[in-house]
């Protein structure tokens, strides 16, 4: 069984699903548990913890896009938004944002903040729909958008 581990998002809610303790229990079992990157980072648990237990971190999954375009051309932002990089490129960019052996992230991350990028994705989610791969664009933009204010917060790139 595939068993997905999402990030809480309500204010205050620091909770989450299953402890690296618990994936590993799952692992041995022969399941296979996917975490969402930071999922359990505001209670320390990071997410090297769960891949140490045999987890994949959320972000590996987009991964496997296949470049078909189906999301970019299901997205409504790109229709009326030119500058918009839109899905795809996006969606490549936040698994460069979660490679650890990544050198560029602070300039990648003033790019994808800047006019035409994260947001301006309006969480339609038409490109998820429609992903033959089944990834989700949405979710990863939405990665994106909370590395930037974070990094905008750290002073490490401008608004
Ligand atoms: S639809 Fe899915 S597989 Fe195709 S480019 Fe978009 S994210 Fe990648
Ligand atoms: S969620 Fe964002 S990228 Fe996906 S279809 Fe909607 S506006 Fe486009």
């Amino acid at each position: 069984m595939r068993i997905g581990v999402s990030k809480e998002i309500k204010t205050h809610e620091y909770r989450v699903g299953l402890t690296p303790a618990s994936v590993r229990e799952l692992v041995e079992h022969g399941h296979e548990v996917l975490v969402e990157t930071d999922a359990g980072d505001a209670i320390g648990l990071v997410d090297a913890m769960y891949e140490s237990a045999g987890a994949r971190i959320a972000a590996d999954a987009a991964i496997e896009c296949i470049n078909c375009g189906i999301c970019y051309a299901a997205c409504d932002t790109v229709r009326w938004n030119a500058d918009y990089l839109g899905p795809a490129a996006l969606n490549r960019a936040w698994t460069l944002v979660n490679d650890a052996r990544d050198a560029g992230n602070a300039q990648r991350l003033a790019a994808v903040a800047a006019g035409g990028g994260c947001y301006d994705c309006h969480s339609h989610q038409s490109c998820q729909e429609h992903c033959p791969q089944t990834l989700n664009p949405t979710a990863s933009i939405a990665g994106l958008k909370r590395r930037t204010m974070a990094a905008y917060l750290r002073g490490e790139i401008e608004a």
